[in-house]
């Protein structure tokens, strides 16, 4: 694996690779990877033709929780051996300066409507913009032809798909699914915070989307989304929300409809950590 600091320098050495038929395969994260995260990069680098490229880059913008981004797990060492082990080609490893040479501000400015004003973009004023912005930033620098991301955050993945729309852009989106611990807890970076007491609890995120996906037909949503928040206080978390969306345009639906594509999404505070996790019925 090829690490690059600069991106004149890895913008150089993927115009080779390109000339010589190769697609760019790119995964941004923002580091303290895990299972999850190495899951897309195996995923790009088993694909015949593929020079994957993963990104680690901590976007201050994005974070609308200060303390929230001070906290975030830097791991640098420890994701170079596994990103190696995963087959990726190159690492890009920017600085601020690398990402925004002209500030924070530039490039700040996009607006994805109803996307920004429901469930994540509710609860995290900003968050979209910043992850639009930095998105944008990392495509003009990287060029790939496809963009692998995660299932794991659901809405995320729609905003990507919108600022591709609005860029004009050709680059593709493979969606790979939510790797998850034995105990179905979603792989997350922010999961390293929780304390071991925490840890022990943090599946009953994804029972709870279990019990949605298996109640479909039996109860109305009302109660079966009462019962999560419940078992979900019982447990120690304090619910965000528990919500039931229409998959391809995330509308709010009060009750199950049957036939319609529908994902069920959970966010909730466990102590100091936001957790998220979602579930196609
Ligand atoms: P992050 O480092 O949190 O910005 O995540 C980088 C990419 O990895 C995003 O596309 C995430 O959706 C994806 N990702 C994070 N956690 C998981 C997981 N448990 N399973 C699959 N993909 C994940």
């Amino acid at each position: 694996m090829i690490i690059f600091k600069k991106a004149a320098a890895m913008q150089a050495y993927l115009r080779t690779q390109r000339t010589t038929g190769s697609h760019i395969a790119f995964i941004p994260t923002m580091g303290a990877l895990h299972a999850g995260h190495t899951s897309l990069v195996k995923a790009a680098a088993t694909k015949n033709g593929n020079i994957t490229v993963c990104s680690i880059f901590v976007n201050p913008t994005q974070f609308n929780d200060k303390a929230d981004f001070e906290k975030y797990p830097m791991t640098v060492a420890e994701d170079v051996v596994m990103l190696t082990k995963a087959g990726c080609h190159v690492l890009f490893l920017p600085d601020v300066d690398e990402v925004y040479p002209n500030g924070f501000t530039d490039g700040a400015d996009r607006d994805f409507g109803y996307l920004d004003t429901v469930l994540e973009g509710a609860r995290r004023p900003g968050h979209f913009r910043g992850v639009g912005q930095v998105v944008a930033r990392l495509l003009q620098l990287v060029q790939p032809s496809v963009l692998y991301l995660g299932q794991k955050d659901y809405q995320q993945v729609m905003v990507i798909k919108e600022l591709l729309r609005q860029m004009g852009s050709d680059t593709t989106v493979e969606i790979i699914p939510t790797t998850r611990e034995a105990d179905g807890l979603a792989m997350s970076s922010r999961n390293r915070r929780l304390t071991e007491p925490q840890r022990a609890l943090a599946g009953v995120i994804y029972q709870c989307l279990v019990s949605i996906q298996t109640k479909q037909g039996q109860a109305p949503f009302a109660i079966v989304q009462k019962e999560c928040e419940t078992l979900l206080r019982d447990k120690g978390f304090e619910p965000e929300y528990v919500a039931l969306a229409d998959a391809e345009m995330l509308g709010l639906m009060s009750d199950y409809e049957q036939g319609k594509p529908t994902v069920a999404l959970i966010a909730a505070h466990l102590g100091s950590v936001r957790l998220i996790d979602n579930m196609m019925l």
